[in-house]
């Protein structure tokens, strides 16, 4: 199983970078078959070790990057380095730019009412000719999820931004994929909060430094309790590499 994968606490990634994880996207697309696309952190793959409905899912998925230096660093302490981190962020704006560029149809799930919907209008703006067609807010409630589901099928999109947060989001595609239909699932968290302006990235200094996380924490303090997650996988990874 899993030849071309490297594992990480148990999580199978894609040995990819940001060009490679597009290339692999693009391909998904011309196929038409169903893809699941992740991009996991160090959070993730703590909650896939106590979750397993999480680990299978992130098993089965046809793409699975690193989306954060905690685990560029966990691949090379663990001596099965990965290529380069690809934030959740920037691989959502890189499919956006591949189907703005292709007439791929993109539909954009997730965050609080309006959201989608600003985001939708600045990203036209930001891509000219990209064709979203579509946008639901991610706080619908169980009664109106079936209704919420078949929208998203009637409009057919190639591209499917899903944003309801880690794990919810990655559940949720697992979940509606035969009825969804869509070629390429994503799970972009907070993205769609980015594209609408709401949040901003952290300084590009800071990131290249991989302290994207610290700029999180420091604007959403609320944050402090889920990063608990980060120090307990370093001890675990460093755990793994003893044993
Ligand atoms: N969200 C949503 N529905 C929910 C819970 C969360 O649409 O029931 C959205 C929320 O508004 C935000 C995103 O999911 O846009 C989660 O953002 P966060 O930065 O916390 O992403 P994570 O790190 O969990 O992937």
């Amino acid at each position: 199983m899993h030849e071309d994968r490297i594992t990480v606490l148990g999580v199978p990634f894609h040995s990819l970078g940001m060009d490679g994880a597009v290339e692999k996207i693009a391909g998904f697309i011309i196929s038409g078959r169903l893809h699941q696309v992740v991009t996991a952190n160090p959070e993730m793959v703590m909650a896939a070790l106590e979750d397993g409905e999480l680990l299978q899912i992130l098993s089965r998925a046809e793409l699975v990057v690193a989306d954060g230096m905690g685990i560029i660093w966990a691949a090379r302490r663990l001596g099965t380095p990965l290529p380069e981190r690809v934030p959740g962020v920037e691989l959502a704006a890189a499919a956006l730019a591949l189907a703005a560029g292709n007439g791929y149809r993109v539909y954009l799930l997730g965050g609080a009412p309006g959201v989608a919907a600003d985001a939708a209008r600045r990203l036209r703006l930001k891509y000219p000719g990209l064709e979203i067609v579509g946008v639901q807010h991610g706080y619908f409630t169980a009664a109106e999820e079936d209704g919420v589901v078949a929208k998203i099928a009637a409009a057919s999109p190639h591209i499917l931004l899903v944003g309801l947060g880690m794990s919810k989001q990655e559940k949720w595609i697992h979940r509606h994929r035969e009825e969804l239909k869509v070629p390429v699932s994503i799970g972009v968290g907070g993205s769609l909060d980015v594209f609408a302006g709401r949040v901003q990235r952290a300084p590009a200094c800071m990131c290249r430094l991989g302290l994207e996380w610290l700029y999180r924490l420091l604007v959403q303090p609320r944050r402090l309790f889920r990063m608990l997650a980060l120090p307990k996988f370093v001890f675990k990874v460093l755990g793994e590499e003893k044993s």
